[in-house]
């Protein structure tokens, strides 16, 4: 399929794309694929004004109604995955497979935000007073501005529109400026889904193109309650200051620095692929890529040497190629950071393996990243920090105490592992005195979480959750009430107010 086949398989007009100041290259090849417009901010202070037109219509329709919707955007979703997992590797660069099972994630959202809007639960409460009870009530909030990244460039939309939409908050979306595309498909898919279902207010999902600065106009506006941010922690300090001081929510959702701990009783040909698979996945570009490997003395040697082997015979290449399992990096920035990352490694006193560019005579304008594995002499500078690349730092441990110490100290909080078959190891790794992560796994790696859980992480990965469990309450805002049935007025606490 050429990459124009690709882009019209998912919906969008080739010739519309032709003129458009911000141009989009495909990391694959570095080619030009599309040029896009930027919105205005006129154009982003429109869309906040139709938001809030369609929050007067969309919050009066009854939640299962609303989850009817997103329940038929899932289905127009799965009808259009393997396109739109073709367009995401093409904008992208993840290796096809995961551009489905990206497609795949917001298909599976979708079916358990539909079940959810039948069950936005609150509580009931007894009261002090006779005749009296309480309830909590979950009621929409308005208008969702969502932010997002462009490794997820599609999927983040989708964790966050297909709750806010059942809990009754319509959204605007800016999708990373590396990354537009993708989200001019899921809007096609979007107004699809619309169609089919029938009555709708206008301007339910709309899409702002354009970078920081665009954003930055609904960060800023009381008329977007929540802010749902998704990217570096760089950009989650702004954001998350700027919402706070206009007193709106945010759920930020920002970079990660995972860890895996491989204990002595690991079952380490299990260890080897999770490993693989965190560290080398989307090309080291996800936010729960596996970082950091901390490995018992005693299984040390021959973690690492099958990790090695392992580690060479990936094949790195075009990532619609399904023969491949790493594609490039997003950009010539992104090669830049990996290479100083490897040589800041190096005077830390890392021993680097592998590492360095790939097929340089095959795509001069790719930047494909060997991936690397560094045995470290303790965690230094360099490892406190996120690369988003390939780079896998490696050091040694003799207790388990010492080794969740390393684990925690760095300054953000998403994912981690432990690899173990004590369960008092386990158990400790997941009590309060191990890891102080929002994820942590025993016997899988860091990446590919499923929708089911909460999804998020502590520190500097900013505190928010998305995704399952009850992260639909980020949301809603609640109510408490409490209600009398009785003829008499009695004050709680037992008060007398001006009565004998
Ligand atoms: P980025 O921070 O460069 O950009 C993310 C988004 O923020 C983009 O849409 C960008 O335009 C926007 N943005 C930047 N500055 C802004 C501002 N001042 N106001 C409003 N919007 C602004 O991140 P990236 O390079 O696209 O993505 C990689 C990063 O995202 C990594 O740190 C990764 O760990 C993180 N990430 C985190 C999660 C998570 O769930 N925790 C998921 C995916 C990616």
């Amino acid at each position: 399929m050429s990459y124009d086949e690709i882009l019209t398989a998912c919906g969008l007009d080739v010739s519309s794309l032709q003129n458009g100041a911000r141009a989009v290259h495909t990391p694959i090849d570095g080619s030009l694929i599309a040029r896009v417009d930027d919105n205005t901010e006129d154009d982003v202070r429109a869309a906040i004004a139709k938001s809030q037109a369609a929050f007067e219509v969309w919050r009066k329709t009854p939640a299962p109604v609303r989850g009817e919707f997103v329940r038929i955007l899932g289905e127009e979703l799965r009808a259009a995955k393997a396109e739109l997992g073709r367009l995401v590797t093409l904008e992208c660069g993840k290796i096809y497979q995961e551009g489905l099972g990206e497609v795949q994630e917001m298909v599976d959202i979708c079916v358990f935000a539909a079940g959810l809007s039948r069950q936005l639960d609150g509580k009931t409460i007894t009261s002090e007073r006779p005749g009296h009870h309480m309830r909590e009530t979950w009621q929409p909030m308005g208008p969702c501005g969502v932010i997002s990244a462009f490794n997820f460039p599609v999927a983040v939309w989708s964790w966050n529109a297909a709750l806010a939409l059942i809990c009754g908050d319509p959204v605007i979306w800016k999708p990373s400026e590396k990354t537009p595309l993708t989200a001019l498909a899921c809007q096609v898919i979007f107004d699809r889904a619309l169609k089919k279902f029938g009555e709708a207010p206008e301007g339910l999902n709309q899409l702002i193109l354009g970078d920081g600065a665009i954003g930055n106009i609904m960060v800023e506006s009381k008329d977007v309650p929540i802010i749902s941010a998704t990217g570096s922690t760089a950009m989650g300090r702004i954001v998350g200051q700027k919402v706070a001081a206009r007193f709106g929510r945010s759920i930020l959702e920002l970079g990660g620095n995972n860890a895996m701990i491989v204990a002595p009783s690991a079952d380490l040909d299990m260890a080897v692929r999770a490993i693989l698979f965190s560290a080398v996945g989307t090309a080291g570009q996800r936010c729960t890529t596996l970082r950091r490997l901390i490995v018992h003395e005693d299984v040390y040697e021959p973690l690492l040497t099958s990790l090695k082997t392992a580690y060479g015979s990936i094949k790195i290449g075009d990532p619609l190629n399904e023969a491949h399992l790493i594609g490039p990096l997003i950009d010539e920035q992104a090669f830049v950071q990996y290479e100083s990352a490897l040589k800041a490694a190096k005077e830390q006193g890392g021993a680097v393996h592998g590492g360095g560019r790939a097929l340089q005579n095959e795509y001069p304008q790719g930047r494909y990243a060997r991936p690397a594995i560094v045995e470290m002499p303790k965690q230094t500078d360099v490892m406190r920090h996120e690369t988003f690349a390939p780079i896998l730092y490696a050091l040694k441990y003799k207790t388990l105490d010492e080794a969740i110490a390393a684990q925690n100290d760095v300054p953000q909080g998403l994912s981690s592992s432990i690899f173990t078959t004590d369960v008092r190891e386990a158990e400790t790794f997941l009590s309060a005195v191990g890891s102080d992560c929002g994820i942590a796994n025993v016997n899988i790696g860091t990446s590919g979480a499923e929708i089911g859980g909460a999804f998020g992480g502590e520190k500097e990965t900013g505190g928010g959750r998305e995704s399952g469990s009850d992260a639909w309450k980020g949301y809603m805002r609640r109510m408490t009430s409490t209600v009398n049935y009785s003829s008499e007025l009695p004050l709680a606490q037992d008060i007398k107010f001006g009565e004998d």
